[in-house]
């Protein structure tokens, strides 16, 4: 249990596609004047670098951020890159935010962010850069399903579990279903691994059945590795911001 790291992921190919949606809707939200509430389940250590041996061992990082940076899949002033150049900025070359930092690139006074990461080391790393939010070292459902609807009532919740216990394919349709009934104007983002075997599926087909209004993006690319069972990365968003759609459409024509 809990044995994901995410530094050895940070900058791949499906951080792109979610952190591209996600920087996109930050940006939409905090374009207008009104306070918000951004809410993360599974927040992670918040800072990668993409020169540490746990990214140079999988190589994954340069398939994907540094690809598409060489590149220029992102528009120079798309949300992401403009988050990434402020990290980059602030924290060195090889830099890679993950969905906290990218989150505090947006966030004004007045915007409140929890974010809940329930492994000790990357609690703690948290800690040491996300002084703008509340941490909470607990299940991050659990901190989601107390909060919600959360003061201001405007705004993100990103879920983005590492997967690591299969019962969360079940559990996830439910868990997202009671978030959306408590928080019927909040923007609600569930990540998922596109798998080679298929078993994200049902819990995707529950997903589109529950809200069948719920914008759903998916992006296919070759496994990391040979072998490697995730083959593409897929994000649902329940009450998407004007205009997501057409990003989503523009995100996944890179792939
Ligand atoms: N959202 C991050 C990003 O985009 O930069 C990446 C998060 S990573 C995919 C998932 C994280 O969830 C891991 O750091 C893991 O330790 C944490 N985690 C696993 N189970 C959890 C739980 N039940 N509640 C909160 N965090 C959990």
């Amino acid at each position: 249990m809990l044995s994901y790291q995410h530094a050895y992921h940070a900058g791949n190919l499906a951080d792109l596609h979610k952190h591209a949606l996600l920087a996109w809707v930050l940006a939409y939200l905090t374009a207008k004047p009104k306070p918000l509430s951004y809410l993360e389940t599974h927040a992670g250590r918040g800072l990668y670098d993409l020169s540490a041996p746990e990214a140079e061992k999988t190589g994954e990082a340069a398939a994907g951020i540094t690809r598409a940076l060489s590149e220029n899949w992102l528009p120079t002033d798309h949300p992401l890159r403009l988050a990434l150049e402020a990290v980059r900025a602030r924290h060195g070359a090889t830099a890679y935010p993950g969905s906290p930092l990218i989150a505090r690139h947006f966030l004004r006074p007045g915007d409140v962010a929890h974010l809940a990461e329930l492994h000790p080391a990357e609690h703690q790393a948290l800690a040491e850069v996300a002084g703008f939010a509340h941490l909470h070292r607990q299940d991050g459902f659990q901190m989601a399903q107390a909060i919600c609807p959360p003061t201001p009532r405007r705004g993100l919740l990103l879920i983005d579990p590492s997967y690591e216990v299969k019962a969360d394919y079940d559990a996830i349709p439910r868990h997202v279903a009671k978030l959306a009934r408590k928080w019927n104007v909040g923007v609600i983002a569930l990540w998922y691994p596109i798998l080679a075997d298929s078993r994200h599926a049902p819990m995707v087909e529950a997903l589109r059945r529950n809200h069948p209004e719920a914008l759903v993006s998916e992006v296919r690319f070759p496994p990391a590795r040979p072998g490697h069972g995730m083959v593409g990365s897929g994000m649902v968003v329940l009450n998407a911001p004007y205009g997501l759609e057409t990003e989503a459409r523009r995100i996944e024509a890179l792939f």
